[in-house]
């Protein structure tokens, strides 16, 4: 058969790629400990559940809006407001189907052939693949250990040209786990001014954060950035509702309206009962989210100082998020392996622990480790890891 040409030049995400490879080696009965996951473990709040369902017993199971209910709407500008101290109206805000669809949306309705995005490596899997979808061209630029894996404004400066139209920011990131300063993205954003670059900020895992943080928006820094700014969120991480497919984008309402044009004709609207959940998840709290956010910091903690034990590996230690991402190179060499993604995959095929390499990531020294999983699991697995590495070497 032959396929078009946009999706032959496509990569398959490597993070499903493992999960799928690790549940096939399940299958057949080997007792693999998978953390390569990218969702949490817990399951949808309980309030969340019976609001949908009570939602679809009442007959809300028809079509919606393209960009969502208004009610949903309401409830994001209210979200927004609260912890952003942020005003949205609803023409500028669009809910979809979940963050990775609102972000394709928003790249086929933003960009031209040949338009470059600015990407900071390591980035998430699916933005240079986004991009390239709507015909425009990643552009890379390297994220440093040493700078804790951040972007730098006199980077940013000498990667735009004149085609440049958007910046992707994510804070905190997937796979790092790193988090933009107030003051760093003030710096970041006076140049992203200066050239009148859209900053795409996704926000998606704002809410899991460590050690006393703080989540600053870049879109909070002043009303000249706020302009320039398109905020993506959703409840997929902050309340365990992955499955649910509710993401949103928040921004310039011109934008919002193509955005909406465009899912009009592909998904219709986010699926109707899955809408209501998310009202219940915006306007109600029974403490879950925070219950889940302190789960993952003590997994983060435990698991951190004994991932940094493993001889030869570095991490920089995650300020969100629910990755571990660190610098395996010389771990794999005195393995005796050139290439970590050989490593991963006889790591996998021997020691039956599934990580993700970090190559697809656009970071070939390192590995990610999910911590969305049990702490005796995460443990486990690091013990697993450390019997290959001392038998190897
Ligand atoms: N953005 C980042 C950085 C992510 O890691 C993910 C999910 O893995 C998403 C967006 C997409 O989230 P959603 O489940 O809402 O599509």
């Amino acid at each position: 058969m032959k396929l078009a040409k946009r999706v032959d030049a496509l990569t398959p995400s490597s993070t499903l790629a493992i999960t799928a490879k690790a549940k096939e080696l399940k299958a057949q009965g080997h007792d693999v400990i998978g953390l390569g996951a990218g969702e949490p473990d817990f399951n949808t709040p309980q309030y969340i559940i019976d609001a949908a369902v009570k939602s679809m017993e009442e007959g809300h199971t028809k079509y919606t809006p393209a960009a969502g209910l208004p009610s949903l709407k309401k409830a994001v500008s209210d979200k927004l407001s609260q912890d952003q101290k942020l005003e949205y109206s609803a023409d500028q805000i669009f809910v979809g189907t979940g963050a990775k669809h609102v972000l394709y949306t928003l790249f086929q309705a933003l960009l031209d052939e040949g338009d470059e995005v600015i990407i900071p490596t390591p980035y998430w899997v699916s933005y240079p693949e986004q991009v390239k979808l709507a015909s425009g061209e990643p552009v890379y630029v390297t994220g440093h250990e040493e700078s804790g894996f951040k972007l730098t404004p006199e980077q940013l400066d000498s990667a735009i040209t004149s085609k440049t139209r958007a910046l992707i920011l994510n804070s905190p990131s997937n796979p790092t786990g790193a988090m933009y300063s107030k003051e760093e993205l003030q710096a970041l954003g006076e140049v992203a001014l200066k050239h009148n670059l859209l900053i795409v900020s996704d926000e998606i895992y704002e809410k899991l954060i460590y050690d006393g943080a703080t989540h600053t928006s870049i879109a909070e820094v002043s009303s000249e950035l706020k302009a320039q700014t398109i905020i993506i969120n959703g409840v997929s991480k902050s309340h365990s509702m992955t499955g649910w497919r509710i993401g949103y984008a928040a921004g310039d309402a011109t934008l919002i309206k193509a955005m909406t044009n465009l899912a009009s004709h592909s998904t219709s609207n986010p699926t109707t009962s899955a809408q209501y959940g998310a009202i219940a998840a915006y306007t109600e709290d029974d403490g879950s989210v925070e219950t889940m956010r302190q789960a993952f910091e003590e997994r983060l903690n435990a698991a951190y100082e004994k991932l940094i034990q493993i001889p030869g590996v570095t991490c920089v230690k995650p300020k969100g998020a629910f990755y571990l991402f660190p610098n395996v190179r010389k771990t794999v060499e005195a393995c005796g392996y050139t290439d970590v993604d050989a490593w991963v995959e006889a790591l996998l095929e021997e020691e039956k622990v599934a990580l993700v390499p970090g190559s697809g990531f656009g970071a070939p020294d390192n590995v990610r480790l999910s911590y969305a999983t049990s702490l005796d699991q995460f443990l486990a697995a690091l013990e697993r890891i450390e019997r290959f590495v001392q038998t190897k070497t």
